[in-house]
Protein backbone atom coordinates (compact mmCIF):
# COMPACT_ATOMS: atom_id res chain seq x y z
CA UNK A 1 0.00 0.00 0.00
CA UNK A 2 1.19 3.43 -0.72
CA UNK A 3 1.58 6.47 1.47
CA UNK A 4 -0.50 8.20 0.02
CA UNK A 5 -3.07 5.75 0.58
CA UNK A 6 -2.60 5.09 4.31
CA UNK A 7 -3.17 9.13 4.70
CA UNK A 8 -5.81 8.58 2.88
CA UNK A 9 -7.27 5.64 4.63
CA UNK A 10 -5.91 7.31 8.39
CA UNK A 11 -7.72 10.80 6.81
CA UNK A 12 -11.33 8.90 6.28
CA UNK A 13 -10.97 7.30 10.14
CA UNK A 14 -10.36 11.14 11.42
CA UNK A 15 -13.36 11.79 9.57
CA UNK A 16 -15.70 9.65 10.62
CA UNK A 17 -14.41 9.96 14.99
CA UNK A 18 -14.72 13.83 14.27
CA UNK A 19 -18.51 13.46 13.48
CA UNK A 20 -18.73 16.93 11.52
CA UNK A 21 -21.88 18.68 12.87
CA UNK A 22 -23.04 21.37 10.14
CA UNK A 23 -24.22 23.93 12.56
CA UNK A 24 -25.69 26.41 10.55
CA UNK A 25 -24.41 29.69 9.11
CA UNK A 26 -20.76 27.92 8.10
CA UNK A 27 -20.00 26.86 11.86
CA UNK A 28 -19.32 22.71 12.41
CA UNK A 29 -18.78 21.21 15.23
CA UNK A 30 -15.75 18.77 15.22
CA UNK A 31 -15.54 16.13 17.89
CA UNK A 32 -12.23 16.46 19.69
CA UNK A 33 -12.56 12.68 20.86
CA UNK A 34 -11.38 13.92 24.35
CA UNK A 35 -12.70 11.77 27.21
CA UNK A 36 -16.12 10.46 25.36
CA UNK A 37 -17.99 11.30 21.91
CA UNK A 38 -20.63 14.40 22.38
CA UNK A 39 -17.57 15.69 25.63
CA UNK A 40 -15.45 18.29 24.23
CA UNK A 41 -16.52 20.04 21.04
CA UNK A 42 -13.99 21.97 18.56
CA UNK A 43 -15.49 25.09 15.96
CA UNK A 44 -15.00 26.14 12.69
CA UNK A 45 -15.76 28.82 10.99
CA UNK A 46 -15.99 28.78 7.20
CA UNK A 47 -16.39 32.13 5.38
CA UNK A 48 -15.67 32.09 1.69
CA UNK A 49 -13.54 29.46 1.63
CA UNK A 50 -11.45 30.61 4.67
CA UNK A 51 -11.70 29.31 8.17
CA UNK A 52 -11.26 29.84 11.72
CA UNK A 53 -10.80 27.64 14.58
CA UNK A 54 -12.35 27.93 17.91
CA UNK A 55 -10.68 25.92 20.63
CA UNK A 56 -8.63 22.82 19.60
CA UNK A 57 -9.08 20.04 21.98
CA UNK A 58 -6.09 17.97 22.32
CA UNK A 59 -2.90 17.15 20.65
CA UNK A 60 -4.91 13.70 19.88
CA UNK A 61 -7.59 15.94 18.28
CA UNK A 62 -5.46 17.37 15.51
CA UNK A 63 -6.10 14.55 12.91
CA UNK A 64 -9.90 14.84 13.10
CA UNK A 65 -9.37 18.62 12.75
CA UNK A 66 -7.65 18.44 9.50
CA UNK A 67 -10.26 15.67 8.42
CA UNK A 68 -13.01 17.97 9.16
CA UNK A 69 -10.88 21.23 7.00
CA UNK A 70 -10.21 18.38 4.43
CA UNK A 71 -13.98 17.34 4.23
CA UNK A 72 -14.88 20.90 4.02
CA UNK A 73 -12.44 21.69 1.16
CA UNK A 74 -10.38 23.82 3.66
CA UNK A 75 -6.69 24.00 2.63
CA UNK A 76 -5.04 24.24 5.65
CA UNK A 77 -3.14 27.17 4.03
CA UNK A 78 -6.78 28.91 4.39
CA UNK A 79 -6.97 28.98 8.06
CA UNK A 80 -6.95 31.99 9.05
CA UNK A 81 -6.76 31.68 13.13
CA UNK A 82 -7.04 29.30 16.20
CA UNK A 83 -9.15 31.11 18.40
CA UNK A 84 -8.88 30.09 22.16
CA UNK A 85 -11.57 30.51 24.41
CA UNK A 86 -9.06 30.13 27.24
CA UNK A 87 -6.08 27.85 27.56
CA UNK A 88 -7.37 24.78 29.79
CA UNK A 89 -5.90 21.48 28.30
CA UNK A 90 -8.99 20.34 26.83
CA UNK A 91 -9.52 23.38 24.96
CA UNK A 92 -5.89 24.69 24.04
CA UNK A 93 -3.92 21.44 24.51
CA UNK A 94 -3.65 20.67 20.83
CA UNK A 95 -3.31 24.08 19.81
CA UNK A 96 0.77 23.86 19.21
CA UNK A 97 -0.01 20.47 16.88
CA UNK A 98 -2.62 22.21 15.56
CA UNK A 99 -0.50 25.63 14.82
CA UNK A 100 2.37 23.17 13.37
CA UNK A 101 -0.41 22.12 10.40
CA UNK A 102 -1.70 25.62 9.72
CA UNK A 103 1.15 27.49 7.88
CA UNK A 104 -0.84 31.01 8.04
CA UNK A 105 -2.88 30.69 10.96
CA UNK A 106 -2.05 32.89 13.86
CA UNK A 107 -3.45 31.85 17.62
CA UNK A 108 -5.84 34.63 19.39
CA UNK A 109 -5.79 34.18 23.10
CA UNK A 110 -6.48 36.11 26.15
CA UNK A 111 -3.53 38.39 26.97
CA UNK A 112 -3.19 36.53 30.05
CA UNK A 113 -2.79 33.22 28.59
CA UNK A 114 -0.61 33.93 25.86
CA UNK A 115 2.36 33.31 27.79
CA UNK A 116 1.34 29.47 28.58
CA UNK A 117 0.78 29.12 25.01
CA UNK A 118 4.23 30.18 24.30
CA UNK A 119 5.83 28.40 26.84
CA UNK A 120 4.19 25.32 28.13
CA UNK A 121 6.07 24.29 30.40
CA UNK A 122 4.87 25.37 33.35
CA UNK A 123 1.11 24.42 32.01
CA UNK A 124 3.04 20.66 31.41
CA UNK A 125 4.93 20.23 34.50
CA UNK A 126 1.74 21.17 36.57
CA UNK A 127 -0.41 18.39 34.41
CA UNK A 128 2.67 15.78 34.90
CA UNK A 129 2.06 16.49 38.76
CA UNK A 130 -1.03 15.57 38.78
CA UNK A 131 -1.53 12.76 36.40
CA UNK A 132 2.29 12.01 36.11
CA UNK A 133 4.11 11.88 32.91
CA UNK A 134 2.68 8.93 31.16
CA UNK A 135 -0.64 8.99 31.83
CA UNK A 136 -0.53 12.98 30.67
CA UNK A 137 0.97 11.94 27.32
CA UNK A 138 -1.82 9.50 27.13
CA UNK A 139 -4.83 12.10 27.75
CA UNK A 140 -3.02 15.23 25.90
CA UNK A 141 -0.34 14.33 23.85
CA UNK A 142 2.68 16.63 23.37
CA UNK A 143 2.24 20.37 24.53
CA UNK A 144 3.91 21.97 21.29
CA UNK A 145 4.91 25.91 21.90
CA UNK A 146 3.91 28.48 19.55
CA UNK A 147 6.30 30.90 17.79
CA UNK A 148 5.44 34.48 19.54
CA UNK A 149 5.46 35.60 16.36
CA UNK A 150 2.11 34.07 15.51
CA UNK A 151 0.23 34.90 18.69
CA UNK A 152 -2.35 37.89 18.86
CA UNK A 153 -3.48 38.83 22.04
CA UNK A 154 -6.87 39.27 22.20
CA UNK A 155 -8.18 41.19 25.35
CA UNK A 156 -11.70 42.85 25.42
CA UNK A 157 -13.03 44.76 22.56
CA UNK A 158 -10.35 43.50 20.12
CA UNK A 159 -11.33 41.65 16.77
CA UNK A 160 -10.44 39.71 13.90
CA UNK A 161 -11.73 38.54 10.43
CA UNK A 162 -12.27 35.63 8.37
CA UNK A 163 -12.97 36.51 4.67
CA UNK A 164 -14.74 39.77 6.21
CA UNK A 165 -16.39 38.23 8.75
CA UNK A 166 -15.88 39.75 12.50
CA UNK A 167 -15.39 37.97 15.40
CA UNK A 168 -15.32 39.86 18.53
CA UNK A 169 -14.13 39.44 21.11
CA UNK A 170 -15.11 40.00 25.07
CA UNK A 171 -13.26 39.26 28.54
CA UNK A 172 -15.10 37.13 30.40
CA UNK A 173 -13.67 36.25 33.22
CA UNK A 174 -14.97 33.87 35.68
CA UNK A 175 -14.46 30.31 34.93
CA UNK A 176 -10.75 31.18 34.26
CA UNK A 177 -9.55 35.09 34.67
CA UNK A 178 -7.98 33.90 31.54
CA UNK A 179 -11.64 33.67 29.36
CA UNK A 180 -12.92 35.58 26.33
CA UNK A 181 -15.82 34.74 24.79
CA UNK A 182 -16.29 35.09 20.84
CA UNK A 183 -18.91 37.06 18.87
CA UNK A 184 -19.70 36.17 15.93
CA UNK A 185 -20.65 39.22 14.06
CA UNK A 186 -22.31 37.28 11.24
CA UNK A 187 -25.07 35.42 13.50
CA UNK A 188 -24.48 37.28 16.85
CA UNK A 189 -24.09 33.77 17.78
CA UNK A 190 -21.41 33.29 20.64
CA UNK A 191 -18.63 30.98 20.51
CA UNK A 192 -18.62 30.92 24.85
CA UNK A 193 -15.85 28.00 26.04
CA UNK A 194 -16.73 27.04 29.25
CA UNK A 195 -18.42 30.84 30.39
CA UNK A 196 -21.76 29.50 29.93
CA UNK A 197 -21.63 26.18 31.62
CA UNK A 198 -21.98 22.97 30.85
CA UNK A 199 -24.24 21.00 28.82
CA UNK A 200 -24.35 17.21 27.92
CA UNK A 201 -26.77 16.10 25.25
CA UNK A 202 -27.56 12.98 26.83
CA UNK A 203 -29.25 15.33 29.37
CA UNK A 204 -31.65 17.09 26.15
CA UNK A 205 -35.10 16.47 27.16
CA UNK A 206 -37.05 16.90 24.27
CA UNK A 207 -34.67 18.85 22.94
CA UNK A 208 -34.47 21.66 26.13
CA UNK A 209 -31.00 21.89 26.43
CA UNK A 210 -29.99 21.17 30.73
CA UNK A 211 -27.03 23.34 31.81
CA UNK A 212 -24.62 23.49 34.88
CA UNK A 213 -21.68 25.42 36.04
CA UNK A 214 -18.30 24.28 35.54
CA UNK A 215 -16.29 26.04 38.66
CA UNK A 216 -13.21 23.84 38.28
CA UNK A 217 -9.94 24.94 39.47
CA UNK A 218 -8.22 27.38 40.27
CA UNK A 219 -9.69 30.65 39.42
CA UNK A 220 -13.15 30.22 39.63
CA UNK A 221 -14.88 33.56 40.66
CA UNK A 222 -18.92 33.30 41.29
CA UNK A 223 -19.26 37.02 41.33
CA UNK A 224 -16.90 37.48 38.01
CA UNK A 225 -18.86 34.81 36.69
CA UNK A 226 -21.97 36.56 37.29
CA UNK A 227 -21.27 39.67 35.99
CA UNK A 228 -19.68 38.28 32.83
CA UNK A 229 -22.97 36.47 32.27
CA UNK A 230 -25.13 39.46 32.68
CA UNK A 231 -23.23 40.76 29.88
CA UNK A 232 -23.23 38.00 27.64
CA UNK A 233 -27.41 37.58 28.29
CA UNK A 234 -27.75 41.10 27.66
CA UNK A 235 -26.40 40.86 23.84
CA UNK A 236 -29.49 38.44 23.66
CA UNK A 237 -27.83 35.79 21.60
CA UNK A 238 -30.55 33.45 19.42
CA UNK A 239 -27.43 30.61 19.98
CA UNK A 240 -24.55 30.01 22.04
CA UNK A 241 -21.92 27.52 21.43
CA UNK A 242 -20.28 25.70 24.26
CA UNK A 243 -17.38 23.60 24.43
CA UNK A 244 -19.33 21.17 26.29
CA UNK A 245 -20.94 20.58 24.03
CA UNK A 246 -21.71 23.13 20.96
CA UNK A 247 -24.73 24.87 19.88
CA UNK A 248 -27.48 25.21 22.30
CA UNK A 249 -30.38 27.56 21.84
CA UNK A 250 -33.18 28.57 24.40
CA UNK A 251 -30.21 31.12 25.74
CA UNK A 252 -32.35 33.37 28.15
CA UNK A 253 -33.60 30.17 30.07
CA UNK A 254 -30.15 28.68 29.69
CA UNK A 255 -28.77 31.78 31.50
CA UNK A 256 -31.09 32.22 34.25
CA UNK A 257 -30.62 28.57 35.25
CA UNK A 258 -26.84 28.98 35.10
CA UNK A 259 -27.42 31.75 37.53
CA UNK A 260 -29.31 30.36 40.08
CA UNK A 261 -27.03 27.51 39.86
CA UNK A 262 -23.43 29.68 40.11
CA UNK A 263 -25.14 31.51 42.79
CA UNK A 264 -26.38 28.42 45.12
CA UNK A 265 -22.44 26.94 44.28
CA UNK A 266 -21.17 29.98 46.38
CA UNK A 267 -23.73 29.35 48.78
CA UNK A 268 -22.89 25.53 49.32
CA UNK A 269 -19.10 26.57 49.47
CA UNK A 270 -19.73 28.85 52.19
CA UNK A 271 -21.56 27.05 53.99
CA UNK A 272 -19.00 24.43 54.60
CA UNK A 273 -16.01 26.90 55.05
CA UNK A 274 -15.51 26.34 58.21
CA UNK A 275 -15.54 22.44 58.10
CA UNK A 276 -12.19 22.16 57.54
CA UNK A 277 -10.92 18.90 56.21
CA UNK A 278 -14.52 17.64 55.51
CA UNK A 279 -15.41 20.94 53.42
CA UNK A 280 -14.07 18.90 49.78
CA UNK A 281 -16.89 15.85 50.82
CA UNK A 282 -19.66 18.36 52.25
CA UNK A 283 -19.71 20.69 49.39
CA UNK A 284 -19.28 17.55 46.84
CA UNK A 285 -22.10 16.03 48.44
CA UNK A 286 -24.43 19.32 48.10
CA UNK A 287 -23.58 19.25 44.40
CA UNK A 288 -24.41 15.69 43.73
CA UNK A 289 -27.89 16.56 45.58
CA UNK A 290 -28.13 20.09 43.93
CA UNK A 291 -27.50 18.80 40.07
CA UNK A 292 -29.28 15.75 40.64
CA UNK A 293 -32.07 17.43 41.89
CA UNK A 294 -32.06 19.93 38.77
CA UNK A 295 -31.70 17.44 36.52
CA UNK A 296 -35.06 16.23 37.84
CA UNK A 297 -36.32 19.04 37.63
CA UNK A 298 -35.55 19.45 34.22
CA UNK A 299 -37.61 16.19 33.35
CA UNK A 300 -34.27 14.29 33.15
CA UNK A 301 -35.32 10.58 33.51
CA UNK A 302 -32.27 8.73 33.32
CA UNK A 303 -31.73 6.82 36.47
CA UNK A 304 -29.09 8.43 38.65
CA UNK A 305 -26.05 6.49 38.44
CA UNK A 306 -26.53 7.17 34.59
CA UNK A 307 -26.20 11.18 35.53
CA UNK A 308 -23.48 10.80 37.77
CA UNK A 309 -21.84 8.57 35.22
CA UNK A 310 -21.98 11.80 32.70
CA UNK A 311 -21.78 14.39 35.69
CA UNK A 312 -20.03 12.81 38.67
CA UNK A 313 -16.23 13.91 37.26
CA UNK A 314 -17.45 17.31 36.28
CA UNK A 315 -19.10 17.10 40.41
CA UNK A 316 -15.66 16.40 41.63
CA UNK A 317 -14.06 19.29 39.82
CA UNK A 318 -16.05 21.51 41.02
CA UNK A 319 -15.86 20.99 44.20
CA UNK A 320 -11.95 21.14 44.07
CA UNK A 321 -12.80 24.65 42.08
CA UNK A 322 -14.93 25.50 45.41
CA UNK A 323 -12.40 24.82 48.06
CA UNK A 324 -9.80 26.66 45.98
CA UNK A 325 -12.37 29.59 45.69
CA UNK A 326 -13.30 29.28 49.77
CA UNK A 327 -8.95 29.45 50.08
CA UNK A 328 -8.72 32.26 47.80
CA UNK A 329 -11.46 34.17 50.06
CA UNK A 330 -9.21 33.55 52.83
CA UNK A 331 -6.29 34.75 51.63
CA UNK A 332 -7.25 37.70 50.28
CA UNK A 333 -8.79 38.47 53.95
CA UNK A 334 -6.59 41.64 54.96
CA UNK A 335 -6.14 40.52 58.47
CA UNK A 336 -5.87 36.52 57.32
CA UNK A 337 -2.19 36.29 57.85
CA UNK A 338 -2.11 38.14 61.28
CA UNK A 339 -4.63 35.92 62.88
CA UNK A 340 -4.50 32.37 61.43
CA UNK A 341 -1.44 30.41 60.89
CA UNK A 342 0.21 29.90 57.53
CA UNK A 343 -2.05 27.46 55.30
CA UNK A 344 -0.09 25.77 53.05
CA UNK A 345 -0.93 26.53 49.09
CA UNK A 346 -0.58 23.35 47.60
CA UNK A 347 -1.65 24.38 44.35
CA UNK A 348 0.03 25.76 41.41
CA UNK A 349 -1.75 29.20 40.07
CA UNK A 350 -0.96 28.06 36.74
CA UNK A 351 -3.91 28.12 35.16
CA UNK A 352 -4.01 25.59 32.89
CA UNK A 353 -3.31 23.37 35.87
CA UNK A 354 -6.83 23.20 36.54
CA UNK A 355 -9.63 22.06 34.30
CA UNK A 356 -6.91 20.53 31.94
CA UNK A 357 -5.25 18.55 34.01
CA UNK A 358 -8.08 17.01 36.23
CA UNK A 359 -10.63 16.55 33.35
ZN1 LIG B 1 -13.66 22.81 29.35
Amino acid sequence: MTNAATSRQQMDAARRAARIEHCGHGVFAVDSGYVRPGFDAIHLIVEAGRAAIVDTGTSHSVPRVLAALDALGVAPGCVDFVVLTHVHLDHAGGAGALMRALPEARLTVHPRGARHMIDPTRLWQATCAVYGREAAEALYGEIVPIDPQRVLETGDGASVTVAGRTLEFLDTPGHARHHVTIRDSATGHLFAGDTFGVSYRELDVAGRPFVFPSSTPVQFDPDALQRSLARLLALAPEAVYLTHYSKRGDVARLGADQQALIERYAQIALSHADAGDARRSGIAAELRALLLGAARAHGVTLDDARILALIGADIELNADGLVDWLDARERSKPDAHASEPQRPRARSTTPANAHGATR
